[in-house]
């Protein structure tokens, strides 16, 4: 694009006036474009304490009476606020197993009580059956084998 064209002022006074004008207005973008990433990085950590709070919340619910699952935090929240590992154990075996959030292929605005019926735990597909998932817990480390989701 080519630069936008200020028509020249007739007289000196003017023009120094515009001159002026403009390289405060230039000056200003630079200002106002830093002070927007600057918000938007203050935000950005906001948001992720909000979402750590959201899964540590969420966490107290199932470890104190398991539910109700829903309202969850969604894989993109879990995952943004360090908690990127769901620990389920399989209704069927009794086997517990961790999943990685973030690798799942789901839609990152997908709520983590949504995936348990999605999740099936191997040793139990092998054998032809299909339980569902009890979610657990969300952690920022696996503490088991990874469960294939
Ligand atoms: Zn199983």
């Amino acid at each position: 694009m080519a630069p936008k064209y200020h028509p020249t002022p007739l007289s000196g006074g003017d023009r120094r006036a515009l001159s002026k004008e403009l390289g405060k207005a230039r000056a200003m973008a630079n200002i106002l474009a830093t002070r927007s990433a600057e918000m938007r990085a203050k935000g950005e950590a906001l948001i992720q304490q909000a979402d750590k709070l959201l899964c540590e919340s969420w966490n107290e619910r199932m470890w104190s009476d398991g539910e109700p699952i829903d309202p969850s935090p969604t894989i993109d929240q879990a995952v943004n606020g360090g908690f990127a590992w769901l620990e389920i154990r399989c209704e069927g075996c009794r086997t517990p197993g961790d999943v990685d959030l973030a690798a799942m292929k789901n839609p990152r605005a997908t709520f983590v009580h949504d995936l348990a019926s999605r999740l099936r735990c191997r040793k139990c597909t092998t054998a032809g059956r299909r339980p569902s998932a009890t979610l657990l817990q969300l952690a920022g480390q696996p503490r088991h084998s990874p469960t294939k989701a």
